[in-house]
């Protein structure tokens, strides 16, 4: 399909709406990471930090952040390690798995993310509707499954889109199938390294 609509990167050209959703998602990446070497952090750092502010308990590990970046476990190995060295990140023994360390951020690393530089891209969304906010999540969440598959790697998501959850309980926790552990209401929206992609793309937790 070929939108009328000229690409203000390629003017006088009509291109693919395809493709300048890809170019534009492209630009935007490499907005923020030229905005992200502040705070005396570098990209990946910042990167980590957000992941492991939001990743639940079953993915605050190295080798999750490095599929999650998209780098080898060494690399993101050297990453985590340079922010404990900072006091941004502390470790702890992985209750399910003795010969895993889990990482949580310090205090200090909670008030560096009031500075967090994506915040910029964060404050522009305000220019959209709730409702194209919504849709252009749920495209690229669509984008970045098909890439999943197609590579082989494991899709990150959350547990209202996941198909492991179950419905919210009397007390209003829910059940994560796959783990056989009960969720806190405030683990349902943190980031998942076990996460399976339902099959309705509508994605909710279902009641
Ligand atoms: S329900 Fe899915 S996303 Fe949530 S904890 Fe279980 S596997 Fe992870």
């Amino acid at each position: 399909m070929v939108s009328n609509r000229y690409y203000p990167l390629m003017p006088n050209k009509p291109v693919a709406i395809e493709t300048q959703l890809a170019e534009l998602a492209l630009h935007l990446g490499r907005t923020a990471y030229g905005d992200c070497f502040s705070g005396g952090l570098t990209p990946a750092q910042w990167m980590a930090l957000r992941f492991f502010a939001r990743a639940n308990r079953f993915s605050r590990t190295v080798s999750a952040f490095a599929e999650f970046h998209g780098t080898t476990k060494g690399t993101a190995s050297q990453t985590v390690k340079s922010l404990e060295e900072k006091s941004y990140l502390k470790r702890t023994r992985c209750a399910h798995d003795g010969r895993s360390s889990l990482f949580s951020l310090t205090d200090s690393a909670q008030s560096l993310l009031h500075l967090d530089p994506v915040e910029v891209i964060v404050k522009a969304t305000n220019q959209l509707t709730r409702s194209q906010c919504e849709q252009t999540a749920d495209g690229l969440r669509q984008i970045l499954g098909e890439l999943a598959r197609q590579r082989g790697s494991q899709q990150v998501g959350v547990c209202s889109f996941c198909h492991h959850i179950s419905p919210e309980q009397a007390d209003g926790r829910f059940q994560c199938r796959l783990m056989d552990e009960s969720l806190d209401p405030d683990e349902i929206e943190q980031l998942c390294m076990r996460f399976g992609a339902r099959s309705d793309p509508g994605g909710c937790v279902p009641g």
